[in-house]
């Protein structure tokens, strides 16, 4: 958990790396059926484009059918999900009928003043997926990225208006999460507003060993 521009990404990669847990993203899972123009992706690039969220039916169904694939067997980390609390009694649902249950719902929290140049700022490589920041991490020669050469772009969803209308979303649709899991006794938070080494450390220490 965590408003566009926390850093969630990132964060999941390192957790990725320590744990050798599967990353699932359902961001990046809608950005490859656009990319692919899958009907997922014809239906889903409408609201992603407008800074809304994509429907709770639709998430789930792309969501659902990602589990089941067999890399997921032993566990997976989620990322961008769920985003509604509609999202969340669904996963819970999915969950309970392959006898999983969650272990840790981690909130990433970053000051709001630097999400807006975190998430103006982002580049990303369409080709191989790199990321970078003009602001904070630029790759060496503007605007090409350092893995592939290829031409950076902008995310369609990182102009200004639809920022904002992404955090009020945020805000309204996806804060209440922080209080169903605090319920569950299962959230740990972290500060992701200093170098990726403070964060790390934090990550150590909220995490189960
Ligand atoms: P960010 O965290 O920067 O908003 P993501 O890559 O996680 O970026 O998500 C991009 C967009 O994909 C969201 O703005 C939303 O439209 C859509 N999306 C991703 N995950 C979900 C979800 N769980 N429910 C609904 N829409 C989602
Ligand atoms: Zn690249």
């Amino acid at each position: 958990l965590g408003p566009p521009g926390s850093g969630k990404g990132t964060v999941a990669e390192k957790i990725k790396e320590l744990y050798g847990l599967v990353h699932i993203s359902t961001g990046d899972l809608f950005r490859n059926c656009i990319r692919q123009n899958t009907p997922i992706g014809q239906e889903a690039k409408v609201f992603i484009d407008r800074g809304d969220l994509v429907p709770d039916e639709l998430t789930v169904r792309m969501l659902a059918e990602r589990l089941d694939n067999d890399d997921c067997a032993d566990g997976f980390l989620l990322d961008g999900f769920p985003r509604t609390l509609d999202q969340a009694d669904a996963l819970e649902a999915l969950m309970n009928k392959s006898g999983f249950s969650l272990d840790v719902a981690l909130n990433v929290s970053v000051p709001d003043r630097m999400i807006m140049e975190r998430l103006s700022g982002r580049r990303v490589c369409p080709e191989c997926g790199a990321t970078y920041n003009i602001y904070s991490q630029p790759s060496l020669e503007p605007g090409i990225c350092d893995v592939c050469q290829s031409e950076l772009t902008q995310r369609p969803d990182d102009k200004d208006a639809t920022i904002r209308h992404r955090l009020d979303t945020y805000a309204v649709r996806t804060a209440p999460l922080l209080d169903y899991y605090e319920q569950q006794g299962i959230l740990r938070s972290i500060d992701n507003s200093g170098d990726l080494a403070a964060t790390f450390a934090q990550l150590k220490e909220v995490l189960p060993q």
